[in-house]
């Protein structure tokens, strides 16, 4: 039987080969870029917004199979969230998903990375397109990620 712990390293493995919502978005609303340099992550994502609601989010590049599965793993939580959900979303929702909650120090970035540009995208979106001045609070939480 297998433990927890090979189930979610194979849903890693395999989120690294099929990663989820990948590609890219022409002209979406809002894009954003951002990499974790230490392990040499790299990634972007899209999203379009109709009614409040993110309609639908592609991210693009290369990462570490921890990297493309939380990337993954974002993208579906995210798909179809209102903005005021996305908001909400915890890195422990992401590290839940895959087992990843203890993960050591050095690795947390790769996964982090995906919720980090999502958080600047958003910001940068409601800042942007909105006009939000409570949107500072959204790039707070993104710097303090890691
Ligand atoms: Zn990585």
């Amino acid at each position: 039987m297998s433990s927890n712990a090979d189930i979610y390293h194979e849903m890693i493995v395999e989120y690294s080969r099929h990663p989820s919502n990948f590609g890219k978005i022409e002209n979406p609303d809002v894009t954003y870029h951002d990499s974790n340099p230490l392990c040499g992550d790299s990634i972007d994502i899209f999203m379009n917004i109709n009614d409040n609601k993110v309609s639908d989010i592609k991210f693009h590049g290369r990462g570490c199979a921890i990297c493309m599965a939380c990337s993954s793993v974002m993208t579906e939580i995210v798909k179809g969230k209102t903005i005021d959900d996305v908001k909400k979303i915890q890195k422990d929702d992401i590290l839940g998903e895959l087992g990843l909650q203890n993960l050591q120090a050095v690795r947390i970035k790769c996964a982090l990375l995906s919720l980090k540009v999502l958080k600047y995208a958003i910001y940068t979106y409601l800042a942007n397109h909105l006009n939000d001045t409570n949107a500072d609070a959204l790039k707070q939480e993104a710097s303090a990620l890691y």
